[in-house]
């Protein structure tokens, strides 16, 4: 047999590495460099004869950037290059001798191959295999063994060449990660569940219980809030936030093959059950989701709270599709939302048959814009002390073609995440200005504010300071006569910091008023600081002044009055006016006047109208 136990033969250690450089011999029996022996065996005359014909090929051998090797037709080392033992953490020494499997990873079809090779049956392979390395390290190589035959055609040996692919598979693997997941959270991303969702509806995916029809369920999970979070702590403690909803979202509700826990952007995330079992088990499943975020959170170093919003769908796969079954958990996510929050809600087909998916009404939005779809609506802003109307809200209607009047908290939200926003809002401020102006004109003696509401989007993301200056002159009305909204969760910017715009429209002219005040996490002392001109307390903060608030004993609303009067008191001590909204009956009115609160808006006095409610109003009312 040639070349068996060549690499044992101890005075060959070291073999071709240290045979003489190219030229140095030629004769095909020239005694053995290494030790000056004279070839004995039929394994050391094919060595000699390699080192003596083939010396430039030995030079390229061991100096090889590759790893390279000879292997005898028993599968073992006759030789290897430096490039190779490095590869597996050994000596070249080591080498000779060694068994191919103790090398290379032995698995089919690999194997198959080559012993094909070794047969003479074909002439070259190439396979990336794992090598093994003998300190256990993860070695890549991308493997091409060629056989060479003997003067007579027959099989002589193999050689194997080696280039070390670790890297680039390690990097392709990450890669295939990076592609997979969020980086934040470290979830499943949207490709990943999509994958495994159309997955779930081939045609060959395993089956049901029992082999019964295969069901599938969709948990469609929303943060409530979370924006609020996230801009008024910023986005540092947002994005800790998020890390620790999805570590306790995976901890709590993935199964490996079963239940895919998936982040789908932002502070959505998704629960895809494969192979469900019934309603059942998804409203249980919801159930869980909504009461296990509902625990506190400690995030950098503070106590934090949200709600989830959850929409649940489940069906058998039959009769379905992917698209079918996102589009639904959308919409009863959105049902979730529209009915309070915090809660989960399961679809039901015949609410859906005529809902709008929030995508199709994202979608809409902008086009809608320039179609001059949208309507004003203006609400009297009232005195308390003397009943005279100050100035109207302007709330934006969608007069959508096919599902009628869209009421804001359908829409605005989307517009926000679309950025729909900033040119509906520049609409709705330009229509405002250009309505209160036409009231300038007609009650002059009784000039009005409007108030306009601004999106956060609006100051972060568009020049609202150049379009309230463009806007007013273009419209004619007086700086001092518009009002802008800003949500407290608005006041920071991204960075942080307050919004720089926010002097910078206070410096216009323009009043500035903090809405629905109570329902975020500012303080006074805060907004003091900043150029604001005017408190709106949120109606679910003077919840306690409705004659009969459902759940608040006595002693408990006479606290939040006094809480109220409290903060109307400092808020006027700071300079700043307070209107109270949501005012429904005459009992709220009269209590909240005794407060001391400066205006009030609400149904008691007028639900939103047209423009000319609000002409109607100033035309009968009492000259001032
Ligand atoms: P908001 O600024 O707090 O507006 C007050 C909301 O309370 C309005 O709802 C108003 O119709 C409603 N409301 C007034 N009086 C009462 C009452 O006595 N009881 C009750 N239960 N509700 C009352 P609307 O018009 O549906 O607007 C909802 C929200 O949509 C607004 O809340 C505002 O945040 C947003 N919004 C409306 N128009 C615009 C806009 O042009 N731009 C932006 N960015 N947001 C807008
Ligand atoms: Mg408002
Ligand atoms: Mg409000």
């Amino acid at each position: 047999m040639p070349g068996r136990n060549v690499g044992a033969d101890a005075h060959h250690r070291g073999g071709w590495s240290e045979a003489p450089r190219p030229g140095a011999g030629t004769d095909r029996s020239a005694p053995c460099a290494a030790c000056g022996a004279p070839p004995d065996t039929e394994a050391e005359r094919l060595a000699a004869a390699l080192r003596a014909s083939e010396s430039r090929f030995r030079a390229a051998f061991s100096d090889a950037g590759i790893g390279m090797a000879l292997i005898d037709r028993d599968d073992l080392v006759i030789e290897g290059n430096p490039v190779f033992a490095a590869m597996l953490g050994r000596e070249v020494a080591e080498l000779p001798g060694m068994h191919i499997h103790q090398i290379i990873d032995p698995e089919e079809p690999s194997r198959h191959h080559y012993r094909e090779l070794v047969r003479g049956e074909r002439e070259r392979m190439r396979a990336e295999k794992r090598l093994k390395h003998r300190g256990g390290r993860e070695v890549w190589g991308r493997v091409t063994v060629s056989l060479i035959r003997d003067g007579a055609g027959e099989p002589y040996y193999t050689l194997v060449m080696v280039e070390d692919v670790t890297e680039r598979r390690q990097l392709g693997d990450r890669l295939a990660y990076q592609a997979l997941h969020d980086p934040l959270t470290r979830l499943p991303n949207r490709t990943l569940f999509y994958e495994r969702l159309e997955a779930a509806f081939k045609p060959d995916g395993e089956d049901g219980p029992a082999g019964g029809e295969r069901r599938i369920g969709l948990c469609y999970v929303d943060l409530d809030g979370f924006a609020a979070v996230n801009e008024t702590l910023g986005h540092h403690v947002g994005d800790q936030l998020l890390v620790a909803v999805a570590a306790r979202l995976e901890h709590g509700f993935a199964r490996e093959g079963r239940q895919l826990v998936a982040r789908l952007g932002g502070d959505e995330f998704a629960v895809l059950v494969t192979g469900s079992t019934g309603h059942q088990q998804l409203t249980r499943l919801a159930a869980a989701l909504v009461a296990d975020l509902e625990r506190p959170f400690e995030v950098a170093g503070q106590r934090l709270t949200v709600t989830a919003s959850v929409g649940v769908v489940e069906r058998p796969v039959r009769g379905s599709t992917p698209t079918d079954l996102v589009r639904d958990a959308d919409s009863t996510l959105y049902w979730s939302k529209s009915d309070g929050r915090a809660r989960w809600t399961l679809y039901d087909r015949d609410r859906g048959a005529d809902q709008l998916t929030r995508h199709e009404l994202a979608a809409a939005l902008r086009p809608a814009v320039e179609r001059g779809e949208f309507t004003v609506e203006y609400q009297p802003l009232v005195g308390l002390a003397d009943g005279a109307v100050r100035g109207a809200e302007a709330l934006v209607r969608w007069n959508h073609p096919r599902y009628g009047l869209l009421s804001p908290d359908r829409f605005i939200p989307l517009a926000e995440e679309s950025g729909a926003i900033v040119p509906l809002g520049k609409w709705v401020l330009e229509e405002s200005c250009r309505q209160a102006r036409q009231w300038l004109d007609g009650f002059p003696e009784q000039p009005v504010l409007v108030s306009v509401n601004l999106a956060p989007r609006q100051i972060w993301d568009s020049d609202v300071v150049a379009d309230v200056a463009e806007v007013l002159e273009r419209t004619g009305l007086p700086a001092r006569l518009l009002q802008l909204e800003i949500t407290e969760s608005a006041l920071l910017g991204p960075s942080g910091r307050p919004l720089q715009a926010l002097q910078a429209l206070a410096d216009t002219g323009v009043r500035i008023a903090i809405d629905d005040f109570g329902t975020g996490y500012s303080n006074l002392a805060y907004l003091s600081r900043l150029p604001v001109h005017a408190l709106k307390l949120d109606a679910t903060f003077i919840e306690a002044f409705r004659e009969s608030a459902p759940g608040a004993d006595g002693r408990r609303r006479a606290a939040d009055e006094q809480i109220v009067g409290a903060m109307v008191q400092l808020a006027h001590a700071l300079g700043l006016t307070v209107t109270a909204e949501g005012i429904e009956n005459a009992a709220q009115a009269e209590r909240l006047r005794q407060t001391g609160c400066d205006t009030a808006q609400g149904w008691y006095y007028a639900r939103p109208g047209g423009p000319e409610l609000i002409a109607g109003i100033l035309r009968d009312q009492p000259r001032r």
